[in-house]
C-alpha cells in the first residue's frame, strides 16, 4: 500500500446534498491539488445517532484509503446498493452517488449540477 499522503491545510471540494429515505444527507469531496478525491465528509441533516456514528466512520476511511492510493471507483463500487432498513435508496447508497457524481464531473466537464438533475429526472421517470 501507498503510504498515506499529508493533508493540505487548505482543499478545495464539492458538497453534494441530497434528500433520501434517512432524511437529508451532505456529502463532501474534497480534491487534491491534482484534482483527484482526497477526503470525505458526510453529514446527516438529522445529527446523532448510530447511523451518523457509522457514515462517520466510513467517511474516514475512505479518506484514509483515497489518501493511500485507493481508486475512488472501487469506493463507489464497495457503497453502492447498500440499503438500510428504509430501502433500498437509502445513506449509504446516497453517498456512493454523490461521490459518483463528483467523479463523472471531473472525468467528463459536465456541470455537476446538471448532472444531477438529470439523474433525478431519470429516477422520476423510472418511479412514474
Ligand atoms: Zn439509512
Amino acid at each position: 500500500m501507498t503510504p498515506k499522503l499529508d493533508r493540505p491545510h487548505s482543499a478545495p471540494g464539492f458538497t453534494i446534498a441530497r434528500r433520501s429515505n434517512c432524511g437529508k444527507i451532505f456529502t463532501t469531496v474534497t480534491l487534491f491539488t491534482s484534482g483527484e478525491p482526497m477526503e470525505i465528509f458526510v453529514r446527516f441533516g438529522k445529527a446523532g445517532g448510530c447511523g451518523s456514528a457509522m457514515a462517520d466512520g466510513v467517511a474516514r476511511l475512505m479518506s484514509y484509503g483515497l489518501r493511500s492510493g485507493l481508486d475512488p471507483h472501487d469506493a463507489v463500487k464497495a457503497l453502492s446498493g447498500i440499503g438500510c432498513h428504509l430501502g433500498p435508496n437509502t445513506c449509504l447508497n446516497v453517498i456512493a452517488e454523490s461521490v459518483a457524481f463528483v467523479m463523472r464531473h471531473l472525468e467528463t466537464g459536465c456541470d455537476i449540477n446538471e448532472l444531477i438533475e438529470e439523474y433525478d429526472l431519470g429516477e422520476a421517470n423510472l418511479a412514474a
